[in-house]
């Protein structure tokens, strides 16, 4: 039986950030122009600390400022909102990131309503999935931004394709949706209430798994030569107790069926901090009135 192409996500997002990184320093040396980005961490959680970390390095490299505002778990939602109102006037800051999950005395939406709508790198704010919804220039949540982009270098032109998107969460199924619709795709949306799941994604020529279920999209789900994009990370308790992570599809039966396939690690997830990049580009020049250049993937 034929074998999956396995998509590299690390190398071309490794791509995509030198892409960015040239239409940065085009951007310094024409306009004197630096795109900031700002990651506010809320708390010690050890997990939110490494994607920060990883956030504000790739873009330091790829030319940007980036700047760190760390807030104690106990913080108020006022003493919160209070900070990102100072950043929203700043003109230094172009973007400004949350990290969520956020401690419980902190509303989330009220956090991500308060950030204003064109620093709002990752997309969230309910102007701009409306933008989305309706076809405006809205900034596009990075995760589905990220798989959209994968599957036009894979594919091309998507229109007339059958998309099944698998999840409705507001930050990678609704968007990844609006996203594949807007390519002219046909989508269908399953979800926990979904019947015959298994039958919806056997008519997939993309199908983008988001359910954080750990490999539960079986290989004869699969139709044959589909497109796959594995969004879910999953770890799996293993004996040296560093767990191992997965997708949510069953990767070795899937790469047997699928034409193409996303892996989990070093599928989607690169792509995510690289789209939050290529946002962060997109927002600074919306800012100041230019069109956001069109990025390239180039050699890294
Ligand atoms: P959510 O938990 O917010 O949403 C999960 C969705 O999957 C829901 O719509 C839910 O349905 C659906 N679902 C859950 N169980 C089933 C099931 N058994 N059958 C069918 N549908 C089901 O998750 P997210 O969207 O935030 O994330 C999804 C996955 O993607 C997670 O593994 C997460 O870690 C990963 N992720 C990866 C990123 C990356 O950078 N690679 C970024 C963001 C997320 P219902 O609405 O009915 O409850």
């Amino acid at each position: 039986m034929a074998t999956a192409t396995i998509i590299d996500g690390k190398q071309f997002a490794a791509r995509l950030r030198a892409g960015i990184a040239e239409q940065v320093a085009r951007l310094k040396a024409d306009h004197g122009l630096t795109p900031g980005l700002t990651v506010v961490l809320v708390g010690e959680d050890p997990a939110s600390q490494i994607y920060v970390r990883n956030k504000e390095r790739q873009a330091r490299e790829a030319g940007m400022n980036s700047f760190e505002q760390r807030l104690p778990a106990t913080v108020t939602q006022a003493e919160l909102l209070a900070r990102i109102a100072r950043l929203n006037q700043d003109p230094a800051v172009h973007g400004i990131l949350v990290q969520l999950p956020l401690p419980e005395q902190i509303d989330p939406e009220a956090v991500i309503q308060a950030i204003a709508v064109s620093k709002d790198v990752d997309g969230f704010h309910p102007v701009n999935a409306g933008l989305l919804a309706v076809g405006g220039n809205a900034m596009v949540p990075c995760t589905p931004l990220g798989c959209l982009i994968l599957l036009k270098d894979r594919l091309g032109d998507l229109t007339g394709q059958r998309a099944v998107v698998l999840g409705r969460s507001n930050i990678v199924g609704k968007p990844m949706a609006a996203l594949l619709l807007r390519e002219h795709c046909t989508v269908t949306v399953a979800h926990s209430r979904t019947r015959d799941l298994a039958d919806e994604c056997r008519r997939a020529d993309i199908l983008v798994a988001a359910v954080g279920r750990p490999e539960m999209i079986q290989g004869d789900w699969i139709k044959p030569g589909a497109t796959v994009i594995d969004v879910g990370i999953n770890r799996l308790p293993t004996a040296d107790g560093k767990g191992r992570l997965v997708g949510d599809v069953a990767f070795a039966a899937a790469v047997e069926v699928a034409g193409a396939i996303t892996p989990v690690p070093g599928g989607v997830g690169p792509m995510t901090i690289a789209c939050l990049l290529l946002n962060t580009l997109t927002a600074t020049c919306r800012q100041h009135g230019l069109p956001a250049p069109e990025v390239r993937p180039t050699a890294a």
